[in-house]
């Protein structure tokens, strides 16, 4: 990948992990403001998505949240980010966050953070895009996810080579090499596998 101008965070909407958790999302927020890259993210203003956000806004950088109307009260929408799209479903925000963005970086988060990881990995698995997907291991908190995906590889439900798909960094500062080393393993459907 040549240029990155905009990457996608998905996080926890939750401030009751760890410290370490906190740090990595506001080193990486900073990161970004730093080097001018656009973050677009869920718009609230809670737990790991609101450090994100106020350290990329902090920094200098622009912030777009996208959020579906029924959470913008629950999450606290961000007020003070640069644009808060307001969405009416769940599906379009996810939609929304994809095309907007270059690439996808995941900290550790809960069940939303999962799914928006797990999906955005399958639309590259099915070549619905070819945006790289680099997720943070900040102390090993993605290693049963890690896991989890070799385990259904070797059971024969995910091809081997789609497991380097979903990229795992140790560090924040590792974010940008790793996506610079893109393009990753270019995949293609091939019904002979299944
Ligand atoms: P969590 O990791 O559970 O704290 O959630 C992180 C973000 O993902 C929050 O903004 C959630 O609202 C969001 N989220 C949770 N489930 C979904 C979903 N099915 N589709 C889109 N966003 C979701």
């Amino acid at each position: 990948m040549e240029h990155v101008s905009s990457l996608c965070v998905y996080c926890g909407s939750s401030g009751r992990g760890a410290d370490a958790h906190k740090s990595a999302a506001t080193a990486l927020g900073t990161l970004m403001g730093q080097r001018g890259i656009r973050l677009v993210y869920g718009g609230g203003r809670v737990g790991l998505m609101g450090m994100v956000a106020d350290a990329t806004l902090a920094a200098g950088g622009e912030v777009i949240g996208i959020i579906p109307t029924f959470l913008d009260e629950y999450e606290v929408g961000h007020t003070g980010v640069t644009s808060l799209e307001v969405v009416p479903t769940m599906h379009e925000r996810k939609a929304r966050m994809a095309e907007l963005s270059d690439g996808f970086v995941v900290l550790p988060g809960g069940l939303g953070t999962l799914d928006e990881t797990l999906e955005i990995v399958t639309w590259r698995q099915l070549g619905l895009h070819d945006k790289p997907v680099v997720v943070v291991d900040v102390d090993g908190f993605w290693r049963p996810l890690r896991e989890l995906v070799e385990h259904v590889a070797a059971e024969g439900y995910a091809q081997a080579e789609h497991l380097a798909l979903l990229r795992f960094v140790d560090r924040v500062e590792d974010v940008l090499p790793a996506l610079a080393r893109a393009p990753e393993p270019a995949v293609s459907l091939d019904a002979k596998w299944l």
